[in-house]
């Protein structure tokens, strides 16, 4: 596949994990649970991180939250895992850090609003006063606009400006303009109130897919900051995840993106990890980065009528999910892994020879059998009603030869 050359961006450490073109581009994502709640915090970002979340946010806003944080960051380590914690404010984000400083130290980055940080006011004492908190502790900040809370000055002046000119631009590519303006006006400010160029990164954050591309595009060509790339409140279910993607895709395939988060909005009670698993699937279909072994599956169609085929698809999916945490510890490699699950004779040997390893089931008036294919070439047939456990067998044994630390007669 022909490698994406990355848009050139100063690098930022937070917490350990590199973000910038000098490194792959990293996927996080943001807790849902109240941040005052400890220990549900603790666990949702354990979930999170085992889902493979680098870097996770959690909101803090009141000073509950901002207790809180240095015995959920503690309780994360005890869990073993020491994923940076990003602190989100808006608002009150200057009184928050000064009144509680063990917060302030145990956050590895602040996420500012800059839209929202200093309503009301006409300097920008709170916003310095945030990043001069920053600067005390040496941690990284995000300057993320977003278009639901833009800074309403701003975007007034330049509405006014817009209207006296001679050539005057439609009002929503005034609005994108005026979201780069405030990113890169805010960066300026944070380098003059002391904070390294390497510790400041930047989003310019909307809900619509062609906003999101133009407003990047723009950002990108006007700056070196590291970028946080995300569609805000991209939706639900599959209008979510076909946004961002749509979104994010354009923009990393053009080299644009160094962190990216996607902002699904999980059903009552659902898995809030599905957001990883989807920032994960974006980069991985685009070939930018692997994460998880991919299975070839074929939709079904009137030759599959029964719906074994497609729960021996979801089992395999599955325990490649559940395996995975332990897997990538054991077998450095794995997750380069292809498999295919094929619905019958058409495709299924054909698309089995080019997975490492494939099983073709019987379609409609086939043979009751099911061959399976390992590196190309068929290594065995199943048959009977054990076809899953046994092709679990299989696959596990291959991984352990494959991508395990054999030692031969020992
Ligand atoms: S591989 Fe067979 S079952 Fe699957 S879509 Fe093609 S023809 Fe249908």
């Amino acid at each position: 596949m022909p490698s994406i050359t990355r848009r050139k961006s100063v690098n930022v450490n937070i917490g350990g994990v590199v973000v910038g073109s000098g490194a792959p581009v990293v996927v996080q994502s943001m807790t849902n649970t109240d941040t005052a709640d400890v220990e549900s915090t603790v666990q949702q970002i354990a979930a999170l991180a085992r889902a493979g979340s680098e870097l996770v946010r959690i909101t803090v806003n009141n000073d509950a939250a901002a207790a809180a944080v240095p015995e959920i960051v503690a309780g994360i380590n005890a869990k073993g895992w020491n994923t940076p914690i990003i602190g989100d404010f808006h608002y009150n984000g200057h009184l928050l850090l000064k009144k509680f400083p063990d917060c302030a130290r145990a956050l590895a980055k602040y996420r500012i609003n800059p839209g929202n940080v200093s309503i009301g006011r006409k300097d920008d004492d709170n916003f310095r006063t945030m990043i001069e908190v920053a600067v005390e502790h040496q941690k990284p900040v995000r300057i993320g606009v977003n278009w639901g809370s833009l800074d309403q000055a701003l975007l007034t002046r330049m509405m006014d400006e817009n209207s006296k000119s001679s050539e005057p631009k439609d009002a929503r590519d005034v609005m994108m303009e005026a979201m780069v303006v405030s990113a890169l006006d805010n960066a300026a400010a944070a380098e003059r109130y002391g904070l390294r160029r390497d510790q400041i990164i930047l989003s310019a954050k909307v809900s619509g897919v062609r906003d999101l591309i133009d407003v990047y595009t723009e950002l990108a060509g006007r700056c070196d900051h590291a970028l946080h790339l995300g569609l805000t409140e991209a939706g639900m279910g599959m209008k979510g995840i076909v946004a961002s993607t749509a979104g994010l895709s354009p923009l990393l395939l053009a080299g644009i993106g160094d962190t990216i988060r996607v902002s699904l909005t999980p059903t009552p009670g659902g898995d809030r990890s599905e957001e990883v698993r989807c920032g994960q699937q974006i980069l991985q279909s685009l070939g930018i980065r692997s994460f998880m072994p991919q299975v070839t599956s074929c939709p079904g169609c009137g030759r599959t009528t029964s719906t074994y085929f497609q729960e021996l698809a979801e089992s395999i999916q599955s325990y490649l999910v559940e395996s995975m945490p332990e897997w990538k510890k054991q077998y450095p490699g794995v997750e380069e892994l292809k498999l295919a699950v094929m619905g019958c004779i058409v495709n299924g040997p054909g698309e089995s020879k080019h997975a490492n390893i494939g099983i073709s089931l019987p379609g409609t008036f086939e043979d009751p059998v099911a061959p399976v294919y390992i590196d190309g070439k068929l290594a065995m047939t199943l048959r009977g009603d054990d076809i899953v456990n046994e092709f679990k067998v299989i696959l596990d044994d291959y991984v352990q030869k494959r991508y395990g630390n054999v030692l031969v007669g020992a």
